[in-house]
């Protein structure tokens, strides 16, 4: 395995590769690596001739300075994981090498941004797309690896793929769980015990609420809302229920059934988790 801090390694690395013949499998992380993003990468071992795993705590992604400065970073355990992983390549650059000039591209994604996350952390997909168009434009992936937890995103990437033409095919990979149900999160080792035990009750809530399809829209989302709020060690910041392809908030009277996407965010003292529900009835 090799670990590269420049673009021009990891594009020469990449290209080289692609001469031999061999497909490109991109697994875009921010570190502190979980199960979830091993079974992104697991994923892209099987898939690809060369897996390049990417470790950047993109600045341009975040609209909280506090929420950069207290991200988990863990590189040494990272690249033991992913050395143990057999991954061909970790690309690890700073935030010069990355962003050398100011990168001051506005993406218009239409309405994918403005409801839910787009609403509550304004610019941070401007800031994701920003990182992920340069990540493609180095690296010409054949297939780039991204989780369902972060659904808005995933449907946001399929959308910049599509409006800058890039011939990289999106595999979106179900959430990783911990027993509790839980989702993986970096963000999970922020959590004191008794936070992450309590924060159980999120997919839990999220479960049952898949069960009630006979409902309208505006019960189920009260529902859970106030289920979770009931819990004194969360508060839960939205939930939405949503079109799973356009993100658009569904119509509080329609049946919450088929094509719906329940997702919410939730924070646990100064810790924000997010998670998500398909409605498949
Ligand atoms: P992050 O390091 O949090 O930016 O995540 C890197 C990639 O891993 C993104 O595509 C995430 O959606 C994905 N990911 C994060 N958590 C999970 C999870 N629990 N299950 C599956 N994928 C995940």
């Amino acid at each position: 395995m090799v670990v590269f801090k420049t673009v021009r390694e990891v594009r020469d690395f990449c290209q080289e590769g692609k001469s031999k013949g061999k497909s490109i499998g991109l697994v875009p992380t921010m570190g502190a690596l979980h199960e979830g993003h091993v079974a992104l990468v697991k994923k892209s071992l099987e898939e690809n001739g060369i897996t390049v795993v990417s470790i950047f705590i993109n600045p341009s992604q975040f609209n909280n300075r506090n929420d950069l400065n207290k991200y988990p970073r863990n590189m040494e355990a990272d690249i033991q994981i992913l050395k143990g992983l057999s991954v061909d390549c970790i690309f690890a650059p700073d935030v010069n090498e990355m962003y050398p000039a100011p990168d001051e591209r506005l993406f218009n994604f239409g309405s994918l941004d403005k409801t839910m996350e787009g609403r509550f952390r304004p610019n941070h997909f401007n800031g994701v797309a920003k990182i992920v168009s340069r990540l493609f434009q180095i690296t010409e992936p054949d297939r780039a690896y991204f989780g369902e937890k972060d659904f808005q995103q995933l449907v946001i990437i399929k959308h910049l793929a599509k409006i800058l033409n890039y011939d990289t095919v999106i595999v979106p990979y179900p959430t990783v769980r911990e027993k509790t149900g839980l989702a993986q999160s970096s963000r999970n080792k922020l959590l004191t015990g008794k936070q992450r035990a309590n924060a159980a009750v999120i997919y839990l809530t999220l479960m049952e609420a898949a069960g009630k399809t006979d409902l309208p829209v505006s019960t189920v989302r009260d529902w859970v809302i106030g289920k979770i709020n009931e819990n004194p060690h969360l508060d839960v910041e939205y939930f939405e229920i949503a079109d799973r392809e356009t993100l658009q908030p569904s119509h509080p009277r329609e049946r919450t059934g088929n094509g719906h996407v329940g997702c919410i965010a939730v924070k646990a003292g100064e810790v924000r988790l997010i998670d998500n529900i398909l409605f498949n009835k």
